[in-house]
Parts: C-alpha cells; sequence; structure tokens
C-alpha cells in the first residue's frame, strides 16, 4: 500500500504501476521499476510535450520557471 498523498494521479493507486515516478508530482510510485539510464534533454522535452510535469523515469521536475 503507499501512503496517502494529496496527488490524485491514477499510478499511486496502482500496486505495479507502468513508471517509476508520478508524472504529475515525481514521487515515486513503483520502486521495482529501475531507471537504467541518465534522462536526456531531448528525453525530457519529448515528455514536457506530453503535458507532463515530472518525468516518469527520474522524477525531475520538467516544468520551466
Ligand atoms: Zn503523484
Ligand atoms: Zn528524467
Amino acid at each position: 500500500m503507499n501512503p496517502p498523498t494529496s496527488c490524485n494521479n491514477l499510478n499511486h493507486r496502482k500496486s505495479d504501476a507502468p513508471i517509476r515516478h508520478c508524472v504529475a508530482c515525481g514521487e515515486i510510485v513503483n520502486v521495482r521499476i529501475s531507471s537504467l539510464q541518465r534522462c536526456t534533454k531531448m528525453k525530457h522535452a519529448e515528455k514536457r510535450r506530453q503535458q507532463n510535469k515530472c518525468c516518469s523515469d527520474c522524477g525531475e521536475q520538467l516544468s520551466r520557471p
């Protein structure tokens, strides 16, 4: 069971989320998924285009100030 969170992204409620980090808040939702490699700027730019606030692989915030 995941600890309660203010984030209402569906992945927090899944026991086996397909991603490691929540794309809305960046918290880890599935520790069993390991990030295989460092993300590139291009990868983050791609995720930002998909309206994600955080990277699903490393949890880094994508939105620029
Ligand atoms: Zn979240
Ligand atoms: Zn990343």
